[in-house]
């Protein structure tokens, strides 16, 4: 009898496909796992490549919440020398678990924890292979397994036939386009579409959005144009170069708001009170007519235990799921957008000095992982409802920015460079002779150029990058639908044995789980589908022989191929 073994193949080598990763090696046993990169560097994913991340672009994570791979964040950080931590502005010896560092400093924590893992699988009989520069262009499943197209370089790749297929394939954005000469682009379709090589006017630049992305885009911008220093007496200041003088950049969203600066908590998160495990399951037990208010009454009760005096409860009226999120803005709507990032900067700053927490922000922090797991369970009202006020306030909660960040933009607002421009609900961006026109809320600005930071949205079947799966899925009835997946994220797919592909990437996501994100997020799907693979290959068959895994095009990954350096730098 052929002697058969499981030949998994792992498209994308982000956080998620490393924390997928590390499931595998402790629990497949003996198998083949090859791992698919289109970028030159496997192992730091998207936010965290150095092709397309500038050295000053901030996580907003710090070690204390970075699920471990190899060794913790921390660790690794301490383990650096202060040359290489120089380049990025990071001092040994202030650093702590609640550091927030530069993404690009993340990028190497992942490629040497890949390393680590090749090396570890390599001893419990895991053979690694790793392709940089390979795109999974196309994927067929058929009933010997799933057929992947390959593109890599110029030399022509024949189809490899793998028995599992995992898609951790993270964000995809527009392709590149540049601001500058040689081919003026005036609406940049996202902040990864070549900013990042310069070329942006000393004149009026728009940025669609206001989040960690726009602040992203943002400092890549001004870092073309001068430089932040430390101002002796706290901050920071920003320096414009002379030829620069045209330079002012418009941050514009629907509501006109800033993020607010991260703030000290207990971590890992202290168990709710109200809103416990079993009240939850109460409430969901009563069925989906109602769930969403059921819900909030927990929340709100959860909240009002945390703080009866928060600021959000001295409205008149009793707050409902469709007024708390005009109850949580009211105030911040009605002050100057920077006089508040101004105010919240210095009491999250002596919070943090003081170890105290703001007990209603952090209820409110606590919770938003519950909503996160129900949300799929809503009926499309509740969903609506829930869309159009509660989701704001938990994405304006754990979507707070590294104080640092914030202090970029006073320094940019001292220096006369910056505006927040509310657009509210209607507003128009088009192509002007010369420029980009933005009219909203009776403003009218012309600007040389517009940035889209608004992240990325939820992405359907229809969105799939391959053609073959595609048609496997037969999209053509439900275009824009969500892919259909089971509960652990393996693609329902006729075509395919069943346990066989998996679609770890939070994009194709978020129609369920709104809240999906960071790399917490990418831990969590990478136990999930871990685990899955796991048991399906435990349920056998293992589909492909031994003797003809991709022989000839799997590099082995060995101390000549990845083993040296950290990746960044
Ligand atoms: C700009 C930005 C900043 C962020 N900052 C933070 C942060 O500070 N903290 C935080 O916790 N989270 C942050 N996130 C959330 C982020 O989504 C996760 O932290 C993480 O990067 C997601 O990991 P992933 O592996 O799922 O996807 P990705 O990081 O997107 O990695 C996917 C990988 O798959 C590769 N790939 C895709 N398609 C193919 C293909 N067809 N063939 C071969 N390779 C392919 C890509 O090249 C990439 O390397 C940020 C997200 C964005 C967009």
């Amino acid at each position: 009898m052929t002697r058969v073994i499981g030949n998994i193949a792992i498209v994308g080598t982000g956080p998620t496909a490393i924390y997928l990763l590390q499931h595998l090696i402790a629990e497949a046993g003996p198998c083949f796992i090859t791992l698919y990169e289109r970028s030159g560097l496997a192992g730091v994913g998207m936010p965290y490549n150095p092709e397309t991340t500038h050295a000053a672009m901030l996580a907003n994570i710090a070690s204390i919440e970075v699920p471990p791979v190899a060794e913790t964040l921390l660790s690794w950080l301490q383990r650096q020398p202060q040359v290489i931590l120089d380049l990025y502005g990071v001092s040994a010896e202030t650093l702590s678990d609640r550091t927030f560092v530069p993404r690009v400093l993340l990028g190497g924590y992942f490629r040497d924890a890949l390393e680590t893992l090749v090396a570890r699988g390599r001893e419990a009989g895991v053979q690694i292979a790793l392709r940089e520069g390979s795109e999974v262009v196309d994927l067929r499943p058929d009933p010997d397994g799933i057929w992947l197209e390959i593109a890599a370089g110029d030399v022509p790749q024949q189809p490899i036939l793998h028995d599992r297929v995992i898609l951790a394939i993270g964000h995809s954005w527009p392709q590149a386009a540049r601001v500058g000469t040689p081919a003026p682009r005036r609406l940049v379709p996202s902040p990864w579409s070549g900013l990042l090589e310069g070329g942006v006017p000393a004149a009026p630049i728009g940025i669609l959005g206001t989040s960690l992305s726009a602040i992203d885009a943002l400092v890549a911008v001004v870092l073309q144009h001068g430089s932040f220093t430390d101002d002796p007496g706290g901050g920071l200041v920003y320096t414009l170069l002379p030829e620069s003088r045209g330079l002012h950049v418009t941050l514009m969203s629907r509501n006109g708001l800033l993020p607010e600066a991260d703030f000290y908590c207990p971590l890992p998160y202290d168990p709710p009170k109200v809103m416990t495990a079993h009240a939850v399951a109460a409430a969901v037990g009563e069925g989906n007519a109602g769930l969403l208010d059921r819900l909030f009454a927990l929340f709100l009760a959860e909240f009002r235990a945390a703080d009866p005096a928060a600021p959000v409860l001295g409205a008149a009226d009793e707050p409902t799921p469709d007024t708390f999120a005009d109850h949580y803005f009211a105030a911040r709507k009605a002050a100057d957008p920077f006089d508040w990032a101004a105010q919240d900067l210095r009491e999250a700053e002596a919070n943090q000095a003081a170890c105290r927490t703001v007990a209603w922000k952090y209820a409110i922090l606590r919770v938003h992982e519950i909503f996160d797991a129900i949300y799929g369970d809503f009926d499309a009202g509740d969903r609506a409802r829930f869309d159009a006020g509660l989701k704001r306030v938990f994405i304006d909660n754990y979507a707070a920015v590294p104080p640092h960040s914030i202090h970029r933009l006073l320094a940019l607002r001292r220096a006369g460079l910056i505006d927040v421009l509310a657009l509210g609900e209607d507003y128009e961006i088009a192509e002007a002779r010369g420029g980009i026109a933005v009219n909203g809320n009776n403003e009218r600005l012309r600007l040389a150029a517009v940035i889209d930071a608004r992240g990325q949205g939820a992405q359907g079947a229809a969105d799939l990058p391959f053609a073959g799966l595609r048609a496997a899925l037969d999209t053509s009835d439900e275009r824009g639908g969500p892919v259909p997946l089971s509960g652990d994220l393996e693609i329902l797919c006729p075509a395919a044995t069943p346990g066989r592909i998996w679609l770890p990437a939070a994009p194709f996501l978020l129609h369920r789980r709104p809240f999906l994100q960071g790399i917490p997020g990418c831990a969590a799907m990478g136990r999930e589908v871990g685990a899955a693979v796991v048991a399906s290959l435990a349920a056998g068959p293992r589909g492909v022989p031994a003797g003809p895994y991709d022989k000839a095009a799997a590099v082995p990954v060995g101390s000549d191929r990845i083993a040296s350096g950290t990746g960044h730098g």
